[in-house]
């Protein structure tokens, strides 16, 4: 094993003068005053090995001893990492004192006395690969996959399996064969680097079908499909968390990985203290069953932060390959791009843009393209579906990160600070925001036929409407109230009710905050049908007046349980209403 000397030290960065060879990104630990610092080799010149500590180095000195493992930043797999919170290293945080580690602390990732019921899924003789799927335990509400562990390479036979029983985490549950007859024995658990993404699948495919999240704003304008990725940029208080607290109660996804990165310190001990309690509506049960958090906060050392959204990414990965939709949440990306920009500015690299690793684009391209659909060795399926959200400073949007994410991120839902100061929540500027899986032949096909025929045309009619609303808005404002065709005022009232009913959503309403895709279609179906009318008003002040009490109507539909007595009503009086003012349109 390679061994060195401590040499120089800058904060977390510290220089080696190593003894033999390391790799890039090998871990290794600075032995300092009784303590083992991990760390992480992100530079190599000559027999010098830069590596930046995971933790606080204020005790290390020239000359402390380093040990290099010859692993790169694993985490280990395994029944046991939903309900959990960890740190960017995979600590537990449960399992340890006070919320943060003491220096040179490391908790278990999963309990080694953890007792599962394991069943087989395989047979002895089978042919099976990285990936396949030997048996199942029930963690929680899903079903565990024992899987063959992805680092294996090549083919094997199956040559023993356990009986189905309960085993601990640390026994041998089956054996492979190679082709020269060698053997493994596997248990329960297995270790993955997680900057690498796994791919033991046949094939990713593009997206088509919807995840749906419960969020207007997004399952009907801008759609994010099973393995798509989103990004939410908005400057500070737009609402980015809130949003993505939503997205992780209600979106149909069977597991939720959520990386708190966090802007304040105490958000993060709000999602630990807040995520047990709530209850999942689809299941009944808790929603931290199928939720696991891994969290760090801006005072965590810089590489810890660095490394905490490949952490969940590689978590994500793992239940996708069990075949299950995976939701990925990162709150907020930009902290860690801010980790990737101390690193290298540490390293006195040349900086590029604003200070940003001149690789910037690629590490964040390459962190994107791990998410997606595919399908598994046996045909089934799984998807990592991922959402970052932003926070670039002053909610300038054309800054390095929020730049090099757009070229990657396929649904775009751009937070306004107009909007929130307007308190219309979600402040997403629908105009601003796209989601390209629009345009997908796969998608609008699959809407079709699970959502309604025609589909996308009505979204994108919507949308028109809405455009139409804002440049009649700015007319008026402009010319006058009195001086524009009343047509202006109908005009902008018409998208003023798409905004009041199917953009704002209430997340702190017990009905409205989950609003599922049947009832999403009914209602941009009634909007329309009320835009397809032809009114007939006397003056400017009519139409406010009646709009406003239309929409009225329509928000108080929103929080009436869907098809409920009370709902109907509201119907019942919205076509009341309708009838007085109007003819049908051709359309
Ligand atoms: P950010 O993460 O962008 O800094 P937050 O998500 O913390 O902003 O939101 C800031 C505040 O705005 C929240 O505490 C809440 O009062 C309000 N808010 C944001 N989104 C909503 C929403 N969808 N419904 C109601 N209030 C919201
Ligand atoms: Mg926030």
């Amino acid at each position: 094993m390679t061994t060195g000397k401590v040499n120089r030290i800058l904060s977390n960065l510290l220089e080696v003068k190593i003894e033999g060879k390391v790799r890039q990104n090998e871990i290794c630990f600075v032995e300092s005053r009784g303590v083992s610092l991990r760390a992480e080799v992100i530079r190599i010149v000559g027999d010098i090995a830069s590596i930046q500590v995971f933790e606080p180095t204020s005790g290390v000195r020239v000359g402390d001893p380093v040990k290099f493992s010859g692993k790169l930043l694993e985490i280990t797999l395994g029944p046991g990492l939903l309900s959990r919170n960890y740190d960017g290293l995979q600590n537990d945080l449960e399992a340890m004192e006070g919320t943060f580690l003491t220096v040179g602390e490391i908790t278990a990732p999963v309990s080694d006395k953890a007792i599962f019921a394991f069943e087989p899924l395989a047979k002895v003789g089978d042919k099976v690969s990285a990936g396949h799927w030997l048996g199942k335990v029930k963690e929680n509400q899903i079903d565990h996959k024992i899987m063959v562990p992805f680092t294996m390479e090549g083919d094997y036979e199956v040559t023993w399996l356990a009986n189905a029983g309960d085993y601990p985490i640390t026994e041998t549950m089956a054996k492979i064969k190679d082709d020269h007859g060698n053997e493994t024995s596997l248990t329960m658990t297995q270790r993955w680097p997680v900057k690498k993404a796994i791919r033991a699948y046949k094939e990713k495919l593009r997206p088509y079908k919807i995840l749906q999240t419960g969020l207007r704003v997004i399952d009907t304008f801008n759609p994010i499909p099973r393995g798509g990725t989103g990004y939410i940029p908005g400057a500070f208080g737009t609402g980015k968390t809130v949003l993505q607290q939503a997205i992780a109660k209600n979106s149909e996804a069977d597991i939720i990985v959520l990386v708190a990165c966090g802007e304040r310190a105490n958000e993060v001990v709000e999602i630990f203290t807040e995520f047990p309690e709530l209850v999942d509506p689809r299941t009944g049960k808790t929603l931290d069953e199928r939720t696991t958090i891994i969290c760090n906060t801006s005072n965590m050392p810089v590489a810890a932060r660095e490394a905490s959204v490949y952490v969940g990414m590689t978590m994500a990965e793992y239940y996708r390959a069990m075949g299950y939709n995976v939701m990925l949440l990162a709150d907020s990306t930009s902290r860690w791009a801010q980790a990737l920009r101390e690193m290298s500015n540490r390293l006195e690299e040349l900086p590029g843009d604003d200070a940003y690793p001149v690789d910037l684009s690629a590490t964040i391209a390459n962190f994107y393209s791990r998410a997606g659909i595919v399908t598994l060795p046996n045909e089934e399926a799984g998807s990592v579906t991922f959402i970052g959200t932003l926070s670039p400073a002053g909610g300038n949007f054309k800054e390095p990160v929020t730049e090099s994410t757009s070229k990657v991120a396929n649904s775009y839902y751009a937070l306004s600070q107009a909007r929130a100061d307007a308190k219309r929540y979600p402040a997403i500027d629908i105009l601003e925001s796209y989601s390209k899986y629009l345009d997908y032949e796969e998608f609008i096909d699959n809407a079709n036929e699970h959502i309604e025929n025609g589909w996308v045309q009505k979204v994108l009619e919507a949308k028109n409407l809405l455009k139409n609303g804002r440049s009649a808005y700015e007319q008026i404002n402009i010319l006058g109230d009195d001086a524009v065709p009343i047509d202006y005022h109908i005009q902008y009232w018409k998208s003023e009710l798409i905004d009041f009913t199917l953009i704002q959503q209430d997340s702190f309403d017990e009905v409205d905050q989950n609003c599922p895709m049947e009832r999403q279609a009914y209602m941009l179906n009634l909007v329309l049908n009320v835009c397809h009318k032809e009114f007939a008003f006397d003056d400017f002040e009519e139409v406010r007046t009646y709009f406003q009490q239309m929409t009225n109507k329509f928000k108080q539909m929103n929080f009436e349980p869907y098809q409920s007595d009370k709902f109907k009503q509201y119907e019942k009086e919205i076509a009341d209403l309708i009838d007085e003012k109007t003819s049908t349109l051709a359309n």
